[in-house]
Parts: C-alpha cells; structure tokens; sequence
C-alpha cells in the first residue's frame, strides 16, 4: 500500500502552490476540498440530504450546488455547520478511499484544510505543513480574492492557529517569500520522506 501524506496550511499559506510542486514531481495528489466542491453536484443522495438541511435553495435552478448561499447560511451557525459536515466529510473519506485504490506511486498526497482539525492525520504516514505570517496570508489572500481584511480576518479566525498546526505537524515549510524559494522547500521536504 502507497504511503499517504497528509498536506495541511491556513488559508493563504500556500498548500495549493506546494500541491502543484508536488505534482510536478510526479507524485500525486487528491484535493479533497476540490473533490468536496464536485461531490455535493455528483450525489443524488449527498443532494438530497443536503436540501433536506439547507433547504431547497442549496441548489440553484440549474440544479447546481450554490456555494455563496450555504457559505451564508452555516457561516453563524454551528449546528448547521456541524449536520452539513456530518453528510460531507464521509463521503468525501469514501471518494478518498476509492481514489487511494488505484495509486500506483509510493507515495501520496493527501491536501486538506482540515487535516488537524478532524485528526486526519492520524490516518496519514506523515504530515506536512506549509505555514506563513498571518499578515503575509492575509495580503496573499485579499490579492487573490479580493476579500477585504475583515473577511479574511473572519475566516482566519475561525482556523486553528498556526502554532498549534506547527506542534501537530511531522515537517513545515515555511512560505515567508517567493514561489521559487517555496518550490525548492518542497522539494527538499518530499524528497526527505522515508
Ligand atoms: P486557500 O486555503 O485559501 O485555498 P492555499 O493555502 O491553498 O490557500 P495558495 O492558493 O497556494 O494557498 O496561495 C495563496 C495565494 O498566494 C495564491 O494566489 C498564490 O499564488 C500566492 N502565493 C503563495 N505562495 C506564494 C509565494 N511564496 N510568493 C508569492 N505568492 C504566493
């Protein structure tokens, strides 16, 4: 069996970036908040519970997933929160598993948000994370989205803080500068996983 590893970071702090490096050399990698953003418009099952939730208007008339209103609509409440988590995060484990079936590499990456947050990394053979000062993300993040500060601020909040992650993690890279600096950290980090 391939051994996993888990790919962690804050918003901002560049997982995504270390993600494609990753690719680049030639191990794979499952985006499970990207699979988690298909999942919710593959599922008949998933949709329906979900509206079941949400109600009706999780779904636009396309029958698509509408993210800005569900964003909305759990972003206060932690109960609803907790029930979307609760339908999202299995099938998303299960999608996983079926993805892990057919890697051929030794070794695999698993990038998630959330990796502490749910003790995913108990289930990985190491974890990596990628951290940078919370005011070099905040602009990374307001120039890619253009979120104000305050929105980031929010998000940010809501987020285990660094130093935790940091006690948590097997390796860190820290991303404080460039992306060719943030490359050659990466490589250095896969390489070394024995
Ligand atoms: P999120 O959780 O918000 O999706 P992320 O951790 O996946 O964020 P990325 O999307 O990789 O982070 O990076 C955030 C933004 O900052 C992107 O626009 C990315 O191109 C840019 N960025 C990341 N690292 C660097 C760097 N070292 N130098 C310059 N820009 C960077």
């Amino acid at each position: 069996a391939p051994k996993i590893i888990g790919l962690t970071g804050g918003i901002g702090s560049g997982k995504t970036s270390v993600a494609r490096f990753i690719e680049e050399c030639g191990f794979p990698v499952y985006y499970s908040d990207d699979r988690a953003k298909d999942i919710v418009n593959e599922n008949e099952d998933l949709k329906a519970r979900i509206k079941k939730l949400l109600g009706n208007a999780a779904y636009d008339t396309n029958g698509l997933y509408d993210r800005k209103y569900v964003a909305e609509k759990v972003f206060n409440d932690k109960d609803l929160l907790e029930g979307l988590n609760e339908i999202i995060h299995p099938a998303i484990r299960s999608d996983f598993e079926e993805w892990v079936k057919v890697q051929k590499k030794y070794l695999i990456f698993k990038e998630t948000a959330l990796l502490f947050e749910l003790k995913l990394n108990r289930e990985c053979y190491k974890s990596v994370l990628v951290t940078a000062e919370d005011n070099i993300r905040m602009k990374r993040v307001m120039d890619r989205d253009g979120k104000t500060y305050r929105e980031v601020q929010a998000i940010m909040e809501k987020q285990m803080p660094e130093k935790d992650k940091i006690k948590l993690a097997d390796c860190i890279i820290y991303n404080n500068t460039n992306l060719e600096d943030l490359k050659e950290h990466t490589e250095k980090v896969i390489f070394d996983i024995e």
